[in-house]
């Protein structure tokens, strides 16, 4: 789902992408004609390598997001903490694009399959 910058409407529109088993839903809106804003929300399960073994598993998401995307390089001083800034180089957002890297940024995490949680268990109770 892609909709160019400058057609992205001032009030509030709801959107819905699914990806795999991953839900993103939320509204968007332009807030000024150089930036616009996302509230989301990302629910489902999605799949992480074990780093301990390898194995792939999956874990669920719940959580809620909001981006300011900034059509071109986001030149703001200010520095909201909550928001997750996103530059939009071609002038679409991209909204499958984001979803993406929002899921590779959870991969890259640090994830521990319950196996390996079980042997660290079994490894402190021999100490
Ligand atoms: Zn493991």
């Amino acid at each position: 789902m892609k909709i160019e910058f400058r057609k992205i409407p001032l009030q509030e529109t709801e959107f819905e992408i699914i990806s795999n088993s991953v839900k993103f839903l939320g509204t968007f809106s332009k807030i000024s004609s150089k930036l616009a804003k996302i509230s989301s929300k990302l629910s489902g399960n999605y799949d992480v390598d074990c780093c301990k073994c390898g194995i792939t598993f999956d874990i669920p998401v719940d959580t809620d997001i909001e981006f300011l995307l900034s059509d071109g390089i986001y030149s703001s001083q200010s520095n909201d903490e909550e928001l997750v800034i996103i530059e939009v180089e071609d002038h679409f957002l991209d909204f499958n694009e984001i979803l993406h890297s929002e899921l590779e940024s959870l991969r890259s995490e640090y994830h521990v399959c319950d196996n390996c949680k079980t042997n660290d268990n079994l490894v402190e109770i021999e100490y």
